[in-house]
């Protein structure tokens, strides 16, 4: 019997370090909250005890490691605290964006892992260096408590060479570990053994095509269990059109512009990354898919293209990885938006009649961030909607390998 009993999940971003407390005894959540804008002057601490009310507090948070003290005091606090002194935590779980070619699993952090983690900050050179800043802090203030990386890459590299490979010199991508690794692991990972539950299948038999839609998009085509292939690709930009992501292009446009407008690697980046997607194309001055369903019914023009474009380039992918996959066992959808937006559900499940697909209106028009079949009983491709819960599959992945020391 393991003696894991409460496990921190901490996601560490470059201003903010959200935090939640799992009581593994039945994996409730204890506590959760955030603090942001680390960094600044107006750093902030929202903390929420299970059941309890939210609470926000100004603090002084230069640096992780201060925003971390506040969380400590936050969770052993005396009126609203979780639990009575941080000694009860017995793991922290980390958020790591990428984990490159080192890591394919979870991994307990010591000083070679903390290495390897440093080496993929040329990768994700936005998320893992204030990944290992929060890694760090847990270890300076929790000594002796075991911390583990959970990589967002992690479950992706099942992925066979004819999935990953990119078609560029091999000495290159060999030099720069240039290859498609994907992102958005935990939740298609944790989806996929959901769905495995609830299709009564064992997971190595489950087939299925898991679409995470959130503000960041990404779609897994999961053969026996495990990623086959997945749309994002050396970074979240490849893919689906995102809230603010170009997804695919013809790289020839960055030629293009830095020939035409003299813009350099940092404005393509900026360009491509934060200032296209449905925010350059929706006409609503947003990202958000609540404002595009609003103006798409509005009848505004551009909106129903950017509409169709989101919708275009997810059905272009579910077909081509119902090909790849041979038999399907369903379509499952996850995030923001797929656990939420009735209405884009609707357009990608008509859409993918001819493959089978027959929604269920009704249902579908009353699922909202709750697990639910959305296609009809006769459907003979099923639809399901399977809310995502990346903290919980930290906790999970942390438990498995703290309990199995
Ligand atoms: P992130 O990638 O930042 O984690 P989320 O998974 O939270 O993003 O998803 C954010 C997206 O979900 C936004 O585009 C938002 O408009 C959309 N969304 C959330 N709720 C709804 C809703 N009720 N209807 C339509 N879209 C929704």
């Amino acid at each position: 019997m393991s003696n894991v009993n409460k496990i921190l999940v901490v996601n560490s971003g470059s201003s903010s370090l959200k935090y939640m407390l799992f009581d593994m005894k039945d994996e409730s959540m204890l506590c959760k909250g955030l603090v942001e804008r680390i960094g600044t002057a107006s750093a902030n601490l929202v903390y929420q005890r299970a059941g309890g009310k939210k609470r926000e507090e100004a603090v002084k948070a230069l640096t992780h490691g201060e925003a971390f003290e506040h969380v400590c005091k936050a969770i052993t606090n005396k009126e609203d605290g979780a639990i009575a002194a941080l000694s009860e935590i017995d793991a922290v779980g980390h958020r790591v964006l990428h984990g490159g070619m080192e890591f394919t699993a979870p991994a307990l952090v010591n000083a070679t892992v903390k290495k390897a983690i440093r080496k993929c900050f040329d990768l994700g050179p936005l998320h893992n260096p204030p990944n290992l800043t929060g890694i760090e802090a847990c270890e300076k203030k929790m000594k002796g408590v075991p911390n583990v990386a959970v990589f967002d890459t992690g479950f992706h590299m099942t992925m066979p060479a004819e999935s990953y490979m990119y078609a560029i010199p091999r000495d290159l991508a060999k030099k720069y570990s240039l290859r498609k690794y994907g992102f958005h692991g935990t939740s298609h990972k944790y989806v996929t053994e959901t769905a495995a539950k609830v299709f009564k299948k064992p997971l190595s038999r489950l087939n299925i095509v898991t679409c995470h839609l959130g503000n960041g998009s990404s779609l897994a085509a999961i053969k026996g269990g495990k990623v086959f292939d997945t749309t994002m690709g050396l970074t979240p930009l490849q893919g689906l059109v995102m809230g603010t992501r170009s997804g695919d292009i013809d790289p020839a446009v960055c030629f293009f512009l830095a020939k035409k407008e003299g813009m350099d690697a940092e404005a393509l980046d900026t360009l491509l990354n934060k200032k296209s997607g449905l925010l350059a194309i929706s006409g609503t001055g947003s990202g958000d898919m609540r404002d595009l369903c609003a103006a798409v019914q509005a009848g505004k023009k551009e909106a129903k293209e950017a509409f169709d474009l989101f919708v275009h380039r997810i059905i272009l992918y579910i077909g081509g990885y119902m090909a790849l996959l041979g038999k399907v066992d369903g379509i499952v959808f996850a995030g923001g938006i797929g656990e939420n937006s009735d209405f884009a559900r609707k357009a990608i499940c008509e859409r993918l009649a001819p493959l089978g697909l027959k929604l269920d209106a009704k249902a579908n028009k009353a699922t909202h961030g709750t697990l639910a079949r959305i296609s009809a009983a006769d459907s003979k491709l099923p639809a399901w909607v399977i809310p995502t819960n990346e903290e919980l599959m930290i906790d999970r992945e942390t438990y498995r390998i703290v309990a199995a020391r």
